[in-house]
């Protein structure tokens, strides 16, 4: 109807306007446009207000037509809420039902159920790692990757070589001192431990660790005093000094008899070793140390031209540390360990302390730390590689850190399987393989608590490898005892699931 009225006041519009018309109709015309085009504004908002009423009316109506349903549409709602309630409630006296029937049964089944599950997941980790250990076989078979790429070799070898060349070099001009003197007579150094034996981790500060084998002074003679027989490798040794008889040597000696002479004949002859460095005729480490510290700085003093700038000894109660810079003020850590060899074998009796601080002074301990160095020489020249077997050891005592095994049970484990294994096995294609064994071997001890002593009643050890009597005789001396205890056993097992990861993790991500 509005619309209707807005067409027809447009209507009456259009006859008035024509062609002729004068400024006043003009401007009255164009008034009543401006009036017509408010009241069409207007009206045209009017329309839309009564639309929106109109929708509200329609939107009431519907809800007061529903009004009388929503009791219905409530009663359906809480049906469906109880419903919910009831299944919770029913499942979970369901799971209570089933736990009370666990617990029902018999302790004797529970307890063999749980252990059969024990094994069962146990069993399901071995064939786990096993599985995992094959897929590396396989993929580094596969890429023909090579044991370098795994564990790539690094030593302290060059650096070893130069500071047993100074030595060599010291040595030789101790002698040349000693040589009129009755004092001990230092001869060639050996290079022990980690460092010489190639598998020191690159991180840490090397110690170049040898042994200096010292020898008796002219007229006299070292007896080892074993102290205990039955106790292999002997803690409590010592070394007795005696005089022996030079008559007729007396020329080729340079020296009177200390035995035989007469004390005016001896006036000029004093035993050196005796009155400064034994106490009760047994050969005082203390006392020894501190002679070798000044010989070896007099040594230094009339030392050629090397590439060695300086040195400086340092504290040391049982052996000779000193620390020696050279040209380029790099810095060497060096321990001269003193020995004192067992008959013509390759056990020394050592300056080494077993205990640390607590080894009086005339103890002289057996070590067998020539016989291993000679012993991994020895198989690197049969198996015509230096350096073949350094990764196994380097890879052991970097899986080791933090551990209750030593690197020591685990340096055993690798030269008895070392033995037992064609050195040909051992080459770098096979790394995996003897790795792998290696810790096969550490589980099989530890599982039997016995890891045998590799020098002490094993018939394996090399015969190139000259050992006392009572070691080749004696009974296999066991380095796992202490594992007799559940405790300790219990924890090497569990020790020996995380070198496997440990292993793992190295193999895989190489870390
Ligand atoms: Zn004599």
């Amino acid at each position: 109807m509005a619309l209707a009225f807005v067409f027809s006041l447009l209507a009456q519009r259009v006859p008035c306007v024509g062609d002729y018309l004068d400024e006043e109709t003009l401007n009255r015309m164009q008034q009543r446009e401006e009036y017509l085009q408010e009241q069409m504004t207007k009206l045209l908002l009017e329309i839309e207000e009564m639309e929106m009423a109109r929708s509200r009316m329609g939107l009431q109506a519907l809800l007061f037509a529903l009004l009388p349903y929503w009791k219905i549409v409530s009663v359906l709602c809480l049906f469906v809420f109880l419903f919910w309630f009831m299944w919770k409630i029913h499942k979970k006296f369901r799971g209570v039902e089933d736990n009370s029937g666990v617990e029902s049964s018999s302790s004797e089944e529970q307890q063999q159920e749980q252990q059969e599950q024990q094994e069962q997941q146990e069993q399901e980790q071995q064939e786990q790692q096993e599985q995992q250990m094959q897929v590396v076989k396989v993929k580094a078979k596969d890429e023909f990757v090579f044991a370098d790429e795994f564990w790539p070799i690094h030593t302290h070898q060059e650096d070893g070589e130069q500071i047993l060349s100074l030595l060599h070099h010291l040595i030789d001009i101790c002698q040349h001192i000693a040589a009129d003197t009755f004092y001990p007579v230092p001869a060639h150094t050996t290079g022990v431990g980690s460092v010489y034996e190639g598998w020191c981790p690159l991180v840490n500060k090397p110690v170049f660790c040898v042994v200096v084998p010292l020898l008796a002074p002219r007229g006299h003679t070292f007896h080892p005093d074993l102290g205990a027989p039955e106790e292999l490798p002997a803690r409590n040794s010592r070394v007795r000094v005696q005089l022996e008889c030079t008559c007729g040597r007396e020329q080729e000696m340079r020296m009177r008899c200390f035995l035989h002479a007469s004390a005016a004949e001896l006036r000029n002859q004093k035993s050196n070793v005796l009155r400064n460095l034994c106490t009760d005729s047994y050969l005082d480490v203390e006392k020894t140390a501190q002679w070798f510290q000044k010989l070896i700085r007099n040594a230094w003093k009339c030392r050629h031209s090397s590439t060695m700038r300086s040195l400086n000894v340092t504290q040391s109660k049982r052996s000779c540390r000193f620390r020696v810079t050279d040209v380029y003020k790099k810095i060497f850590l060096v321990e001269m360990l003193f020995g004192v060899q067992q008959d013509d074998t390759d056990i020394f009796l050592s300056s080494q302390e077993t205990e640390v601080g607590s080894t009086p002074s005339t103890i002289w301990p057996q070590s067998c730390a020539v016989a291993e160095a000679k012993f991994f020489l020895l198989v690197a020249a049969r198996a015509k590689e230096r350096n073949f077997y350094i990764r196994y050891m380097q890879v052991c005592t970097y899986i080791l850190a933090g551990l209750n095994f030593s690197v020591y049970e685990l340096k055993t484990v690798l030269m008895h399987l070392l033995t037992a294994i064609p050195l040909e096995g051992w080459h770098r294609s096979y790394f995996l393989e003897r790795i792998d064994d290696i810790l096969r071997y550490l589980r099989c001890c530890v599982e039997e608590k016995h890891l045998g002593h590799f020098f002490i009643g094993n018939e394996d050890v090399p015969a190139e490898i000259i050992l006392p009597q009572d070691f080749r005789e004696s009974e296999p001396l066991n380095l796992f005892e202490h594992l007799e205890d559940p405790e300790r056993h219990e924890q090497a097992l569990q020790e020996l699931e995380e070198l496997q990861d440990r292993l793992l993790s190295l193999l895989i991500y190489g870390k």
